[in-house]
Formats: structure tokens, C-alpha cells, sequence
């Protein structure tokens, strides 16, 4: 709720980490009132469960890109899209996406080694 007059807050958010990254659950949140006509934009946390709806992501690159720049220029058009009765509630993200990085190098590490050490040979060794 807005403190000023009390109308109901919308609000919007976007990712901008792909999923393999650690940091996915960082999202840009954009909290406004549509009355007042403020806006506050800030760091927020969306689980990994739930995908967001791009609201933009079937306009035009350019098109896109034109919006999405000044944060102002994005809040009023997702404010004329609010108006329009479009909504964007987050949703149970699909199964089979993409997890965080596990223990990120590590593993690559310890392949590299002495392989000439433990070198194997194929055949069974010839019986007494
Ligand atoms: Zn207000």
C-alpha cells in the first residue's frame, strides 16, 4: 500500500544472472504506486523456483532495449501494461532447470594428476 494514498503497490521484477549462475536468485525489483507515480527500484531475492515473466521479452530487441534503460521509461510502460489488465505473477519454474554451479573448479583440478601411475591394461594376466 501506498503511504501517500493508499493505493495498492504493483510491482515487477527481472533477472539478470542466467540460471547457471550462483548469484540467479538476485533479481532487480521495481516497486511502485500507480497513482503517485513513484517509484523505488531495488535488490531482491526471488527463489529459483519460481520462473519470472518477462513482460518484454516478446517486444523487438531494439525495442526492448529502448525501454529497459532508463528505469523510469520501464516503470510507466509496465504501469500502461498494468492498466491494460496485464499481468506478470511469478510462476512454478518448468523442472530441468539449469542449478547453481556446484563446487565450481574443483573437480577439474583433481583430474589432472600422475595418470601414468595407475595407467590400466586390458586382458587378464596369464595364468600359472
Ligand atoms: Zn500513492
Amino acid at each position: 500500500m501506498c503511504a501517500d494514498c493508499a493505493t495498492p503497490i504493483r510491482t515487477y521484477q527481472y533477472r539478470f544472472h542466467p540460471p547457471e549462475s550462483a548469484s540467479y536468485e538476485r533479481c532487480i525489483g521495481f516497486f511502485w504506486c500507480p497513482e503517485c507515480r513513484v517509484y523505488q527500484s531495488q535488490m531482491v531475492h526471488v527463489s529459483r523456483k519460481l520462473e519470472l515473466v518477462d513482460v518484454l521479452g516478446p517486444l523487438p530487441e531494439d525495442e526492448r532495449d529502448r525501454i529497459r534503460k532508463p528505469d523510469h521509461v520501464l516503470v510507466a510502460y509496465l504501469d500502461s501494461l498494468a492498466r491494460q489488465g496485464v499481468t506478470w505473477e511469478p510462476r512454478p519454474a518448468p523442472p530441468g532447470l539449469p542449478g547453481p554451479p556446484p563446487d565450481t573448479d574443483a573437480p577439474r583440478r583433481r583430474k589432472r594428476g600422475h595418470r601414468t601411475a595407475h595407467r590400466r591394461w586390458t586382458g587378464r594376466p596369464p595364468r600359472p
